[in-house]
């Protein structure tokens, strides 16, 4: 059935980098995150498309708080184009406002 003991899906995400992106903001705010289906994506075409898309796991009882991080990273406004970091230089993808590797937002850099 696709469930795993102790854990729930709280986010499917369109790319890998997008459920990198949601893995390394968990982590950030201390809730580790297990990626499923990542390394079907693409492997061999046959796969539905829509079974091979990269999830988001955590524990079930950090479930409420990772579907709160993950709904304000989603609610944030999206940029038009890559950008860098201010607090720390990172190079972050256009689909995303929130950077990866510090947790600064577009929208600070922007006050
Ligand atoms: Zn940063």
């Amino acid at each position: 059935m696709g469930r795993v003991t102790g854990l729930a899906r709280v986010y499917i995400a369109d790319t890998p980098a997008e459920a990198w992106h949601i893995h390394n903001v968990l982590a950030q705010h201390g809730i580790q995150s297990r990626l499923m289906n990542e390394a079907l994506f693409g492997a061999t075409g046959e796969i539905p498309v829509l079974e091979s898309l990269p999830e988001v796991w955590v524990k079930e009882s950090e479930v409420v708080e990772a579907e709160a991080i993950i709904k304000a990273v989603r609610s944030e406004p999206v940029p038009n184009s890559s950008w860098l970091c201010h607090d720390c230089g990172e190079h972050i993808d256009s689909v995303f406002a929130i950077c990866w590797k510090c947790g600064a937002s577009l929208a600070d850099a922007a006050e």
